[in-house]
Protein backbone atom coordinates (compact mmCIF):
# COMPACT_ATOMS: atom_id res chain seq x y z
CA UNK A 1 0.00 0.00 0.00
CA UNK A 2 1.46 3.15 -0.79
CA UNK A 3 1.35 6.37 1.70
CA UNK A 4 -0.97 9.23 1.40
CA UNK A 5 0.60 12.41 2.50
CA UNK A 6 -2.35 15.30 3.78
CA UNK A 7 -2.10 19.03 3.94
CA UNK A 8 -4.67 19.01 6.45
CA UNK A 9 -6.58 21.65 9.28
CA UNK A 10 -7.82 23.21 6.01
CA UNK A 11 -10.07 23.10 8.15
CA UNK A 12 -9.40 20.10 10.99
CA UNK A 13 -13.17 19.40 10.76
CA UNK A 14 -12.84 18.24 7.07
CA UNK A 15 -9.46 16.33 7.86
CA UNK A 16 -11.03 14.36 10.39
CA UNK A 17 -13.75 13.09 7.40
CA UNK A 18 -10.65 12.59 5.40
CA UNK A 19 -8.96 10.16 7.85
CA UNK A 20 -12.10 8.35 8.73
CA UNK A 21 -12.81 7.82 4.94
CA UNK A 22 -9.78 6.40 4.23
CA UNK A 23 -9.64 4.24 6.16
CA UNK A 24 -12.79 3.30 5.64
CA UNK A 25 -11.94 2.63 2.40
CA UNK A 26 -8.79 0.21 3.27
CA UNK A 27 -11.17 -1.80 5.49
CA UNK A 28 -13.52 -2.15 2.78
CA UNK A 29 -11.41 -3.16 -0.24
CA UNK A 30 -8.63 -5.17 1.84
CA UNK A 31 -10.81 -6.60 5.32
CA UNK A 32 -9.47 -7.85 8.65
CA UNK A 33 -7.19 -5.48 10.32
CA UNK A 34 -5.95 -3.30 7.39
CA UNK A 35 -5.42 0.44 7.89
CA UNK A 36 -4.62 3.42 5.50
CA UNK A 37 -0.77 5.11 5.69
CA UNK A 38 -1.20 8.22 5.99
CA UNK A 39 0.99 10.77 6.93
CA UNK A 40 -0.54 14.41 8.07
CA UNK A 41 0.73 17.86 8.11
CA UNK A 42 -2.10 20.03 9.71
CA UNK A 43 -1.91 23.48 9.66
CA UNK A 44 -3.11 26.52 11.81
CA UNK A 45 -6.36 27.50 9.97
CA UNK A 46 -6.65 30.77 11.40
CA UNK A 47 -3.19 31.56 9.93
CA UNK A 48 -4.23 30.25 6.44
CA UNK A 49 -7.81 31.92 6.01
CA UNK A 50 -6.44 35.11 7.42
CA UNK A 51 -4.06 34.96 4.34
CA UNK A 52 -7.15 33.94 2.08
CA UNK A 53 -8.69 37.64 3.51
CA UNK A 54 -5.49 39.57 2.55
CA UNK A 55 -4.97 38.06 -0.91
CA UNK A 56 -2.04 36.65 0.78
CA UNK A 57 -2.03 33.77 -1.54
CA UNK A 58 1.42 33.51 -2.42
CA UNK A 59 2.35 33.09 1.31
CA UNK A 60 -0.04 30.52 1.46
CA UNK A 61 1.62 29.09 -1.29
CA UNK A 62 4.96 28.83 0.47
CA UNK A 63 3.09 27.98 4.20
CA UNK A 64 1.36 24.66 1.76
CA UNK A 65 4.76 24.15 -0.53
CA UNK A 66 6.33 23.52 2.61
CA UNK A 67 4.22 21.27 4.26
CA UNK A 68 4.43 19.39 1.09
CA UNK A 69 7.96 19.17 1.19
CA UNK A 70 8.25 17.67 4.55
CA UNK A 71 5.50 15.08 3.83
CA UNK A 72 7.36 14.34 0.69
CA UNK A 73 10.79 13.89 2.72
CA UNK A 74 9.01 11.41 5.32
CA UNK A 75 7.72 9.30 2.66
CA UNK A 76 4.42 10.67 1.34
CA UNK A 77 4.00 8.49 -1.70
CA UNK A 78 1.55 11.54 -2.98
CA UNK A 79 0.34 14.62 -1.28
CA UNK A 80 -3.47 15.74 -1.09
CA UNK A 81 -4.23 19.03 -0.27
CA UNK A 82 -7.40 18.85 1.65
CA UNK A 83 -9.23 21.91 0.69
CA UNK A 84 -11.15 22.92 -2.79
CA UNK A 85 -10.04 26.96 -1.59
CA UNK A 86 -6.30 25.91 -1.50
CA UNK A 87 -5.80 24.20 -4.73
CA UNK A 88 -5.92 28.01 -5.90
CA UNK A 89 -1.75 27.64 -5.06
CA UNK A 90 -2.20 23.68 -6.17
CA UNK A 91 0.23 24.68 -9.35
CA UNK A 92 2.89 26.39 -7.54
CA UNK A 93 2.75 23.74 -4.79
CA UNK A 94 3.01 21.19 -7.22
CA UNK A 95 5.93 22.03 -8.59
CA UNK A 96 8.11 21.75 -6.04
CA UNK A 97 7.13 18.12 -5.71
CA UNK A 98 8.89 14.89 -6.65
CA UNK A 99 5.64 12.69 -5.87
CA UNK A 100 2.04 13.47 -7.53
CA UNK A 101 -0.28 16.00 -6.29
CA UNK A 102 -3.50 14.05 -6.34
CA UNK A 103 -5.95 17.62 -7.80
CA UNK A 104 -9.79 17.53 -6.10
CA UNK A 105 -10.88 19.32 -9.18
CA UNK A 106 -9.77 16.16 -11.52
CA UNK A 107 -11.29 14.12 -8.13
CA UNK A 108 -14.37 15.58 -9.18
CA UNK A 109 -14.23 16.05 -12.83
CA UNK A 110 -13.54 12.75 -13.68
CA UNK A 111 -16.74 10.56 -12.40
CA UNK A 112 -19.20 13.48 -13.73
CA UNK A 113 -17.62 13.18 -17.11
CA UNK A 114 -18.00 9.37 -17.13
CA UNK A 115 -21.88 10.33 -15.84
CA UNK A 116 -22.32 12.49 -18.59
CA UNK A 117 -23.25 15.55 -16.78
CA UNK A 118 -22.14 18.83 -18.72
CA UNK A 119 -23.32 21.34 -16.58
CA UNK A 120 -23.26 21.66 -12.97
CA UNK A 121 -24.21 23.98 -9.43
CA UNK A 122 -20.91 24.63 -7.74
CA UNK A 123 -21.21 25.37 -4.23
CA UNK A 124 -18.05 25.91 -2.17
CA UNK A 125 -16.20 29.18 -0.50
CA UNK A 126 -16.52 32.42 -2.69
CA UNK A 127 -13.20 32.03 -3.61
CA UNK A 128 -14.11 28.45 -5.14
CA UNK A 129 -16.94 29.93 -6.30
CA UNK A 130 -16.07 33.34 -8.34
CA UNK A 131 -12.46 32.54 -9.74
CA UNK A 132 -11.29 30.61 -12.76
CA UNK A 133 -8.64 28.47 -10.33
CA UNK A 134 -11.68 25.41 -10.09
CA UNK A 135 -14.45 26.43 -12.56
CA UNK A 136 -11.61 26.71 -15.44
CA UNK A 137 -10.05 23.01 -14.82
CA UNK A 138 -13.27 21.86 -14.65
CA UNK A 139 -14.75 23.31 -18.06
CA UNK A 140 -10.95 22.63 -19.73
CA UNK A 141 -10.25 19.32 -18.13
CA UNK A 142 -14.05 18.15 -18.05
CA UNK A 143 -15.85 19.80 -20.81
CA UNK A 144 -18.24 20.55 -17.77
CA UNK A 145 -19.75 24.33 -17.05
CA UNK A 146 -20.85 25.38 -13.73
CA UNK A 147 -23.26 27.68 -12.19
CA UNK A 148 -22.99 29.20 -9.39
CA UNK A 149 -26.18 30.68 -6.60
CA UNK A 150 -26.53 34.72 -7.13
CA UNK A 151 -24.07 36.69 -4.99
CA UNK A 152 -26.80 37.06 -2.24
CA UNK A 153 -26.73 32.88 -1.95
CA UNK A 154 -23.18 33.10 -2.11
CA UNK A 155 -22.60 35.15 0.68
CA UNK A 156 -24.63 32.55 2.49
CA UNK A 157 -22.63 29.47 1.51
CA UNK A 158 -19.73 31.63 2.12
CA UNK A 159 -20.69 32.78 5.75
CA UNK A 160 -21.58 29.28 6.63
CA UNK A 161 -18.81 27.93 5.72
CA UNK A 162 -16.30 30.30 7.46
CA UNK A 163 -18.70 30.88 10.55
CA UNK A 164 -20.06 27.76 11.01
CA UNK A 165 -18.81 24.70 9.31
CA UNK A 166 -14.66 25.33 9.73
CA UNK A 167 -15.83 25.94 13.66
CA UNK A 168 -17.82 22.59 14.25
CA UNK A 169 -21.39 24.24 14.19
CA UNK A 170 -23.84 22.63 12.24
CA UNK A 171 -27.11 24.38 12.28
CA UNK A 172 -30.50 22.88 10.82
CA UNK A 173 -31.49 26.73 9.36
CA UNK A 174 -28.21 26.74 7.86
CA UNK A 175 -28.78 23.60 6.25
CA UNK A 176 -32.85 24.90 4.84
CA UNK A 177 -30.91 27.80 3.20
CA UNK A 178 -28.43 25.10 1.66
CA UNK A 179 -30.86 23.10 0.77
CA UNK A 180 -32.92 26.28 -0.83
CA UNK A 181 -30.03 27.30 -2.86
CA UNK A 182 -29.13 23.73 -3.97
CA UNK A 183 -32.56 23.25 -5.58
CA UNK A 184 -32.47 26.86 -7.04
CA UNK A 185 -28.91 25.38 -8.54
CA UNK A 186 -31.20 22.55 -10.39
CA UNK A 187 -33.96 24.71 -11.55
CA UNK A 188 -31.63 26.70 -13.47
CA UNK A 189 -30.65 23.25 -14.87
CA UNK A 190 -28.02 21.97 -13.09
CA UNK A 191 -27.99 18.00 -13.59
CA UNK A 192 -26.21 17.44 -10.08
CA UNK A 193 -24.52 20.01 -7.72
CA UNK A 194 -21.06 19.74 -6.84
CA UNK A 195 -20.55 20.04 -3.04
CA UNK A 196 -17.10 22.03 -3.94
CA UNK A 197 -16.08 22.65 0.17
CA UNK A 198 -14.59 19.96 1.67
CA UNK A 199 -17.19 20.62 4.95
CA UNK A 200 -20.17 20.99 3.34
CA UNK A 201 -21.15 16.71 3.77
CA UNK A 202 -21.09 17.89 7.19
CA UNK A 203 -24.56 20.11 6.66
CA UNK A 204 -26.12 18.14 3.87
CA UNK A 205 -26.34 15.22 1.75
CA UNK A 206 -28.54 13.49 -1.19
CA UNK A 207 -31.58 13.46 0.68
CA UNK A 208 -31.31 16.76 1.07
CA UNK A 209 -31.80 17.46 -2.59
CA UNK A 210 -33.47 17.07 -5.95
CA UNK A 211 -30.38 16.61 -8.16
CA UNK A 212 -27.38 14.69 -7.13
CA UNK A 213 -24.66 15.73 -5.75
CA UNK A 214 -20.96 14.85 -5.91
CA UNK A 215 -19.20 15.71 -2.41
CA UNK A 216 -15.62 16.48 -3.10
CA UNK A 217 -14.71 15.20 0.33
CA UNK A 218 -15.27 11.25 -1.17
CA UNK A 219 -14.13 11.78 -4.36
CA UNK A 220 -10.80 12.81 -3.57
CA UNK A 221 -10.55 10.22 -0.91
CA UNK A 222 -11.62 7.92 -3.97
CA UNK A 223 -9.03 9.22 -5.93
CA UNK A 224 -6.76 8.58 -2.80
CA UNK A 225 -7.60 5.19 -2.62
CA UNK A 226 -7.31 4.46 -6.25
CA UNK A 227 -3.99 5.40 -5.74
CA UNK A 228 -2.89 3.72 -3.03
CA UNK A 229 -4.20 0.43 -3.99
CA UNK A 230 -3.62 0.33 -7.30
CA UNK A 231 -1.56 -2.63 -7.43
CA UNK A 232 -3.02 -4.29 -4.05
CA UNK A 233 -6.38 -4.19 -6.58
CA UNK A 234 -5.44 -5.45 -9.55
CA UNK A 235 -4.32 -8.76 -7.86
CA UNK A 236 -7.90 -8.77 -6.54
N1 LIG B 1 -12.31 23.31 3.32
C1 LIG B 1 -12.75 24.36 2.53
C2 LIG B 1 -12.68 24.09 1.06
O1 LIG B 1 -12.75 22.95 0.67
C3 LIG B 1 -12.79 25.74 3.01
C4 LIG B 1 -11.72 26.14 3.94
C5 LIG B 1 -10.64 26.84 3.19
O2 LIG B 1 -10.83 28.00 2.85
O3 LIG B 1 -9.61 26.23 2.93
O4 LIG B 1 -12.62 24.98 0.25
Amino acid sequence: MKTIGLIGGLSWESTASYYRLLNQGVKKHLGGLHSARILLNSLDFAEIEQMQAAGLWHEAAIELGQAALRLERIGADCILICSNTMHKVADEVESLLNVPLLHIADATGAPMQKNGITTAGLIGTRFTMEEDFYRGRLTSRFNLDCIVPEPDDRQIIDRVIFSELCRGIIKDDSRARYRRIVNTLADRGAEAVILGCTEIGLLITAADCQVPLYDTTELHVEQALHFMLRDKLSTH
